[in-house]
């Protein structure tokens, strides 16, 4: 307890807006149930000027800060230790839309706007933000830039980073960044946006940001194509890309075991066509119409089927059928949360070597850890694979975690790192990985890493213990 810094975060922000009794796990217990930690208080600003006035109240007393936002990470990078003296930023509160530039197809919003509120609010102006991924219900645009997420438009709009022009940003300094700009060009300087981008609140607090909107397409569809192979999902991306170009937005996969899981836990939801070892999830954006993206996916598919590349096919009909199929994709790490806890790859490499390492990486696990479920799925467009091990049928999850999860992911990294991958794509580093970045990066960038940290945050009071 530090009574006195209480009372000046009382005078930042208002009595009611800091939260030190009750039930807290919202914001203390991460969306795994992975991490609990406990938080001196929750502290929840309404605006920049009072969360800056929040950071130099902590500086004051050493206290540090953990930004959160939605809470739905996957690293521990917005949980709270469990000393008590940490200060939980919650950023929800800062939830406005300040402005939508329809010509200059922008919008500047605020860190706390939930994703899904933001792809509403663009599309009623007529326009595409076109970030998304499963958690876009509940997870924030400070969330998703500061970890800078990827989801399942990637392979056509980029990832978060690609969809920001500027930044609002808090320093650990208690100053406020107006770095807010709808320029696609700016060459006055290091990259100061760059920086903070994929921070995980590591080098200081993004209140606001001007994000990058597209033109709505006229239409987009959904199909799913069974596969018997990676190597078949491989060359019908290639023939994806060649025929739709920038048409195709999406491109996912999904093991049989992933989607046996979710037919285990959400019987409810249809799949389309009989297991198959494989499965890949295409969407198509058409500037056109619906007729001619539903033209360009049958000539797609039929030329696949006739090339052997896929097994079998289906196309959604209606909207609800499309999401239908999105929900099937999206509900594999619901079923796995469901099945039990399980230690996730997040990793990326190159397309062309990803059926290679998923059939070496597999054996090898089998061969070790015999009976482990391998739950793959993923953005292959973008070679990123959610590479997740499951616990043999019928061994405790706890138990396996305990005793297997190190080994498991030495193999698993040993194998990403002689493949020239990454150990993250899209999730961060946040706790869960901060001793194997330490481990597996350069020492040359982990030191350029820490002389950033050093400069921007000499006292090291933000989201200490966390990436670096
Ligand atoms: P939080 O969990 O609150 O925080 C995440 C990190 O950012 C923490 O380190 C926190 O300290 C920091 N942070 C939060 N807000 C700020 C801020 N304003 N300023 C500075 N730092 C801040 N990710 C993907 O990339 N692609 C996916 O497809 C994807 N799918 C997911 C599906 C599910 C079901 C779930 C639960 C998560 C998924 N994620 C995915 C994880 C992803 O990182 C988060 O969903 C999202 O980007 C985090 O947003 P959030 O607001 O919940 O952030
Ligand atoms: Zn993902």
């Amino acid at each position: 307890m530090n009574p006195e810094l209480l009372n000046e975060l009382r005078a930042a922000v208002g009595d009611a807006q800091v939260l030190t009794e009750g039930d807290l796990s919202a914001y203390e217990l991460d969306w795994r149930k992975r991490f609990r930690g406990r938080a001196l208080a929750v502290v929840r600003p309404a605006n920049s000027q009072e969360v800056a006035a929040v950071v130099r109240a902590c500086a004051r007393h050493g206290a540090s800060l953990v930004p959160q936002g939605g809470n739905t990470g996957l690293v521990g990078g917005a949980t709270p230790d469990t000393s008590g003296r940490q200060v939980l930023l919650s950023l929800q509160r800062m939830n406005r839309v300040r402005e939508i530039d329809a010509a200059n197809l922008t919008m500047t919003v605020e860190a706390g706007c939930v994703l899904q509120a933001l792809q509403q609010q663009a599309k009623a102006a007529g326009l595409l933000f076109p970030l998304s991924l499963a958690a876009e219900g509940s997870c924030t645009i400070g969330g998703n830039l500061a970890t800078n997420a990827g989801g399942t438009q990637v392979l056509r709009y980029g990832n978060a980073r690609e969809l920001c022009l500027g930044l609002e940003v808090v320093t650990a300094a208690g100053e406020v960044w107006e770095g807010l700009s709808g320029l696609r060009k700016d060459n006055t300087g290091y990259d100061l946006r760059d920086l903070f981008i994929g921070s995980e609140g590591t080098l200081g607090i993004i209140t606001a940001a001007t994000l990058k909107l597209h033109p709505l397409p006229a239409a987009s569809m959904t199909a799913l194509a069974a596969l018997d192979s990676l190597e078949a999902a491989v060359a019908l991306l290639q023939m994806a890309q060649a025929r739709l170009g920038a048409g195709l937005t999406g491109f996912e996969v999904m093991n049989e075991a992933s989607l046996a899981l979710v037919r285990r836990h959400f019987p409810q939801l249809p799949q389309p066509l009989a297991p198959s070892p494989w499965m890949a999830l295409l969407e198509l954006s058409d500037t056109e119409s619906a007729e001619h993206a539903r033209a360009g996916f049958e000539s797609l598919l039929e030329a696949a089927l006739e090339a052997g590349t896929i097994a079998d096919a289906a196309v959604a009909e209606s909207i609800e059928q499309s999401r239908a199929l999105w929900h099937l994709r999206e509900s594999i790490p619901l079923a796995q949360a469901e099945e039990g806890l399980n230690i996730k790859h997040d990793i990326a490499l190159p397309v062309s070597r990803i059926p290679a390492f998923v059939a070496e990486t597999d054996a090898e696990l089998q061969r070790r850890f015999p009976g482990v479920r391998l739950i793959d799925f993923g953005h292959l467009g973008d070679g990123n694979l959610h590479y997740n091990v499951q616990a043999p049928e019928g061994q405790a999850a706890a138990d396996f975690l305990a005793t297997q999860e190190a080994p498991i992911n030495e193999v698993v990294y040993d194998a990403v790192q002689r493949y020239a991958g990454s150990i993250s794509a899209e999730h961060g580093i946040g706790q869960l990985k901060r001793e194997e970045l330490a481990q597996r990066k350069s020492p040359v960038a982990l030191g350029l890493m820490r002389s950033i940290k050093q400069a921007l945050d000499p006292a090291g009071l933000m989201n200490p213990g966390r990436m670096v």
